[in-house]
This record gives structure tokens, C-alpha cells and sequence, in this order.
């Protein structure tokens, strides 16, 4: 469960963005590499996509592989680790697509006791785009999830990522770095509540809501995929109560994740809620994944 901004909702404005692929691969990050855990095959894009979002693609940053659009390269896949040697120590998985285009982040397990969401980045983390750089960290905070808890020992990770001031863990400064360095278009974090939010149906919470950053287009693309959400998953299986909502816009007054994301890297981003009032695991990771890949489609991911 998180705890998302109050009542303001107002868009941000539009900003372009650089495509920045393979900067993590080519560049000397922060953290350290491990050894590449081989190639995997491709996906077919859809034609369907409303693609709200075109960032520009600068030729000079292409790989010294073909620029032929029908390259079939498979994607590369790596990973590498945060707070090595540490109880916090956790994997990243970077899969670079044969095609140029956008760098996203998801992230799931900031709270340790949201099932759904770390689940739903593990799967998202094996898949193979043709398009982009998915940069995917199932198990944020990996003590509380280990212990299945909100909380670990060194509290609740997403309050530790002031706006305009160092994050104020370890953990939380080495994956601050990790995004700045991969300096996503987009970032996406799953969490899952007991509640739903603005309904009276079970206990106040913040679930059926995505909770758009407040720059470019997030509030919009937010409201396509609940639509698209209650389209598909939730009209005509559940109570009203369950449609999907656009929640809060987050703008870095609070000490979390997306908020700096907002306030401080000034991108795209969204924290998505399910509900774990009265549905299933199996159902809450469905409808998570479901909206990380809408998410990530609307960016340019695919
Ligand atoms: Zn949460």
C-alpha cells in the first residue's frame, strides 16, 4: 500500500526526450556488471498501438549493428546487482532490444508484503522487446520482501527518496543511481493495497488506481489504460467498485520513489495500485502485468 499525493491534479507540461539505449550497456555505470546471461528470441509488434508518446531517436547512438528496420537480432539480456554482499542484495534485468528505442524502468517489491507487483515484474523482466531498453527490478527492497513485510529493518523504502536531496539509504541512493544513470523515459512501479481508492467498498486504501507523475502526457495515457483496463479485466466480472481510476497526480512533495521521479527527473512515471480486497493473487498479478504493458506500449516498449 502506498500513500499517494493529495488532491492536486494537475498535468505537467510536455517535455521531449532523448532515446537513451544502450547508455547503461555502453557506459560505465555505477554498479557493477555481471556477465551477460545470454540471448533470447523476439516478439512482433502490434499496429494497434495509439503510441502517445514519440520520443526522438538520434542515429548516433545506434549499436554498430544494422540499421536495416527488418533486423531480427535477438534482444541481449543482462543483469546486475544492487547492494552486493549486503541482506538488501538484489537483481536488475536490462533487456536490450535489436531495435532502437525508449529505456523504461519497473520496479516492484519497494513494500514487501505486495505480492502482485513483484511477481508481475519478474515476469515482465523475461520478456523479450523488439523495441527498447526494459530495465526491471523485481525485488526492490529484498529484506521486507524475504520477510513479506511492508516494512524492513531500515523501514519503508519508498519514504526514502526525498525531492532535491540525496536518497537517505544505501539502497535507496544505489537505485537512484541506477535510474539516473539509465535515465529512463519512463518509470513504473507496482505496488497493491487493501483497499480501493474513492470507494466504500471494503477498507480505505488506494487499489484500482494508477497514480500518474506530473509530466508530459502521464495523466492521459493513466486514463487510456484504466479505460483500457476496465475494458478488458474488470466491467462485467466485478462490482463497479473495481473500475480502474486515475488517481493523484504525483509531483515530489513526498519522500517517495515516483514523486522524485517527478520532481527531480522530471519524467514520465506511474505508481499503479490493484486491489487485494476480495481478489486473488492470480487475479492482482494479471491485472498488474496487464497495466505495466499497456504502460509501457503508450512509451514506445514493445
Ligand atoms: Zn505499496
Amino acid at each position: 500500500m502506498t500513500d499517494p499525493n493529495a488532491t492536486d491534479d494537475v498535468e505537467g507540461s510536455n517535455r521531449s526526450r532523448p532515446t537513451t539505449r544502450r547508455s547503461l550497456l555502453t557506459s560505465g555505470a555505477a554498479v557493477a556488471v555481471s556477465t551477460g546471461i545470454g540471448t533470447v528470441g523476439t516478439v512482433s509488434a502490434r499496429a494497434d498501438d495509439p503510441c502517445p508518446s514519440s520520443p526522438t531517436e538520434d542515429p548516433s547512438e545506434e549499436a554498430p549493428t544494422t540499421p536495416d528496420e527488418d533486423n531480427q537480432d535477438p534482444p541481449r539480456r543482462e543483469s546486475l546487482t544492487l547492494q552486493s554482499n549486503t541482506a538488501y542484495e538484489t537483481e536488475v534485468f536490462i533487456t536490450d532490444a535489436a531495435r532502437p528505442g525508449p529505456t523504461a524502468m519497473v520496479v516492484g517489491g519497494m513494500d514487501g508484503n505486495e505480492q502482485a507487483g513483484i511477481e508481475a515484474a519478474s515476469r515482465i523482466s523475461k520478456w523479450k522487446p523488439e523495441r527498447g531498453t526494459l530495465v526491471v527490478l523485481p525485488e526492490a527492497d529484498a529484506v521486507a520482501v524475504d520477510q513479506r513485510t511492508y516494512n524492513s529493518p531500515r523501514g519503508n523504502l519508498n519514504r526514502q527518496f526525498p525531492a532535491n536531496r540525496t536518497p537517505t539509504t544505501p539502497l535507496a541512493r544505489e537505485l537512484w543511481n541506477l535510474i539516473t544513470e539509465i535515465d529512463p523515459t519512463v518509470v513504473i512501479d507496482f505496488h497493491s493495497s487493501k483497499g480501493i481508492w474513492g470507494s466504500d467498498l471494503g477498507p480505505d486504501g488506494y487499489g484500482q488506481a494508477i497514480y500518474p507523475s506530473a509530466v508530459g502526457n502521464s495523466r492521459r495515457i493513466a486514463a487510456d489504460t484504466a479505460e483500457f483496463m476496465n475494458d478488458e479485466y474488470v466491467d462485467g466480472a466485478y462490482p463497479s467498485a473495481y473500475r480502474v481510476t486515475v488517481g493523484n497526480t504525483l509531483r515530489g512533495n513526498k519522500p517517495k520513489l515516483m514523486h522524485k521521479v517527478a520532481g527531480d527527473l522530471e519524467r514520465p512515471g506511474y505508481l499503479t495500485e490493484v486491489t487485494r480486497y476480495d481478489t486473488s493473487l492470480a487475479t492482482r498479478i494479471e491485472w498488474t502485468t496487464a497495466m505495466g504493458a499497456r504502460l509501457l506500449r503508450a512509451h514506445g516498449i514493445r
